[in-house]
């Protein structure tokens, strides 16, 4: 049977300064130091302006936190007034990026073709890119989940090889539990994540679709992590309102308790 690590990752949106991020990642750090969270990845995605400053910390205090960041630019660097490179995140030491979250989508017009090419400039600069897909309400109650998100899947793997792909992050996250407090019942989330998994054993192969790691994302909390984290085809999630909240993201990262 494949083995694959959870990965708990905070998405803090347009949240926190350089100062409550060290302050948040303090508090995290101390309450998941006495449990035995090795069994878990936990990564944070704090706002660009709180990078630095993360990682400082982590590094100083020998931390086992991972961070990353919330958008990457496609392109390598020049006349692009207010993106940043994936080569400046790789220089943070970042690890994961996640790419065409639904507010990107949404608010920023990123198309599948966007979401490929940040993908693509992520693994070139040897981050993971989280990748994110997933239905709004409308496609949900056409009952078109599945169809749609696999055509979002499709567009954001175009050219990438079977070799990085291994090492991608995808985050299924319905649109219509975003935020809301509506999460997907674990049903829902397995049946989505495992179409994903199929998909990329027929994009790739079966070994592969095996080693990528599958996130939930929508109104995940420590009361109801569990039960996702259940499901065979779900490796992690991808948290936003309770990655802010040291105590419920710390009860997430330890859903095994
Ligand atoms: C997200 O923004 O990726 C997310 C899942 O948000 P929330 O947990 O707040 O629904």
């Amino acid at each position: 049977t494949p083995s694959r690590k959870p990965l708990m990752a905070g998405n803090w949106k347009m949240n926190n300064n350089h100062l409550e991020a060290i302050a948040l990642v303090q508090k995290l750090a101390f309450a998941l130091k006495e449990a035995d969270y090795d069994a878990v990845d936990v990564a944070v995605l704090p706002p660009f302006t709180a990078i630095r400053s993360v990682q400082t910390l982590i590094d100083a205090d020998r931390l086992a936190i991972a961070y990353g960041a919330q958008d990457v630019s496609q392109h390598a660097s020049g006349a692009y007034t207010g993106e940043i490179s994936a080569a400046m995140l790789a220089k943070l030491g970042c690890s994961y990026v996640t790419v065409g979250h639904s507010e990107r989508r949404e608010y920023h017009n990123e198309t599948d073709a966007v979401v490929n090419a940040k993908a693509r400039a992520a693994l070139g600069a040897e981050i993971t890119p989280i990748v994110c897909v997933g239905e709004g309400l409308d496609v949900r109650k056409a009952g078109e989940q599945v169809g749609h998100v696999l055509a979002q899947l499709d567009g954001a793997l175009e050219k990438i090889t079977a070799e990085q792909v291994r090492g991608l992050v995808i985050a299924y996250e319905p649109v219509w539990a975003i935020g809301t407090g509506e999460v997907a019942t674990p049903a829902d989330a397995q049946e989505v994540c495992a179409a994903i998994r199929t998909r990329i054993a027929e994009l790739y192969d079966g070994g592969v679709a095996d080693q990528v790691r599958i996130l939930y994302g929508g109104s995940v909390k420590g009361g109801n992590v569990a039960g996702i984290m259940a499901q065979s085809d779900v490796d992690g999630a991808l948290v936003g309102g309770a990655s802010l909240d040291p105590a419920d993201f710390v009860r997430i990262c330890r859903y095994r308790d």
